[in-house]
């Protein structure tokens, strides 16, 4: 089993380019917002889907996802 496929039956959701796998279980998301203060535009809970992985480089969005305090997003690099 992937990765992706892993994650995606503990209930993560899924955002991916060609660079990266984003993945976010909203049940696990305490809501602490490093991530929305890390990248507001990749990360922006007033849109749908929230997470934009073509707003910024994967590196940059692996290092916030990085501070996540809760699990609740996790990341592949392609
Ligand atoms: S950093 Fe993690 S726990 Fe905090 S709001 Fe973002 S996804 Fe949720």
């Amino acid at each position: 089993m992937s990765k992706k496929e892993e994650l995606i039956s503990k209930g993560y959701k899924a955002y991916e380019n060609n660079e990266i796998i984003v993945f976010w279980k909203p049940d696990l998301c305490e809501h602490a917002a490093e991530c929305i203060r890390g990248n507001n535009q990749v990360f922006d809970v007033n849109r749908r889907p929230w997470v934009d992985v073509s707003a910024a480089s994967a590196e940059e969005i692996s290092k916030i996802i990085d501070k996540c305090p809760s699990g609740a997003l996790k990341y592949e690099i392609k």
